[in-house]
């Protein structure tokens, strides 16, 4: 009942979590996250209100609202003769598949006159299996415009390895839902193929959800590019942001 007078008032806001790059430990990109700041005062989560808004359709206009918000982001910066740092978006399956969605993208582009490969577009597994052709298609399109596409939560649900056979798809986030427990042989082999498979197929690989040093330290032996993860970081407001990465890049992680 409130999500369009939530939209008009801003109660949604952007956090960022940045991504570690493992070879180099320093911040790489940061994933822009939603939180409904609810007028009451609560931090609502995504998880109580994405599915619900990817079945009414409302994820449509929340999703432009937040790569609007992330190209605001990226100029600001530049406006204030800071080095910025690239975000990334969730894109829902509606809006992927809508008419106007690579317009509407490259009319954000143009409003805030930034490079699209500061933006990379997280899409979910789901929407690789289905629709192949159309999925090409529109991946194509975007990468003629220069944004950058990922794969997000690889290994999750019904994953299915037939998706890594697409070319479109460079970037790959493993799911959080394999990193449980890293005393685990059957867990470390399954992540050492994914990753060994990602690299031979000249994809960048992104582990998310890396809470432990243990973890880290694998990953780095087997090459892994990025993490995302409590260990380092947790998404945080962008206040926060700004100060750790972008007013001080020399002392960034
Ligand atoms: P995601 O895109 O896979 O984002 C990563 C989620 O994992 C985030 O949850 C993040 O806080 C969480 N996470 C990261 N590192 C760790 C860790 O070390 N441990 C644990 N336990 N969790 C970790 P969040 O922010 O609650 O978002 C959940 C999901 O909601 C996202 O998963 C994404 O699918 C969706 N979402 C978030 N923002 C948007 C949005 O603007 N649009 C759409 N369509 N979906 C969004
Ligand atoms: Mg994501
Ligand atoms: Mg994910």
């Amino acid at each position: 009942n409130r999500m369009l007078t939530a939209l008009e008032n801003r109660e949604f806001t952007v956090y960022y979590q940045p991504k570690v790059n493992l070879a180099t430990g320093k911040i790489g990109c940061a994933e822009a996250l939603v939180r409904w700041q609810a007028d009451s005062g609560r931090t609502i989560y995504p998880g109580q209100f994405i599915p619900l808004f990817e079945r009414n359709g409302f994820c449509v206009n929340l999703d432009l609202y937040m790569a609007e918000q992330a190209c605001r982001q990226i100029r600001s910066w530049l406006d204030r003769g800071l080095d910025p740092v690239p975000i990334s978006v969730n894109q829902s399956k509606l809006l992927f598949f809508d008419r106007d969605y690579v317009r509407n993208l490259t009319c954000l582009l143009d409003r805030y006159q930034i490079t699209a490969s500061l933006i990379t577009l997280e899409i979910l597994e789901g929407l690789a299996l289905e629709n192949v052709d159309e999925l090409n298609a529109r991946i194509l399109q975007l990468q003629e415009k220069g944004f950058r596409v990922s794969l997000d939560d690889f290994g999750s649900g019904y994953s299915s390895f037939s998706v890594l056979i697409n070319p479109r798809i460079t970037t790959l986030k493993i799911d959080r839902s394999l990193f449980q427990n890293e005393n685990d042989l059957r867990e470390k082999t399954l992540i050492r193929y994914i990753i060994q498979t990602a690299k031979e197929l000249n994809m960048t690989t992104v582990a998310e959800g890396i809470e432990t040093k243990g973890y880290v330290d694998f990953l780095k032996e087997l090459g892994c590019d990025y993490v995302q993860g409590f260990y380092y970081y947790k998404p945080m407001s962008v206040e926060d942001f700004e100060e750790l990465f972008v007013k001080n890049p020399i002392t960034s992680a």
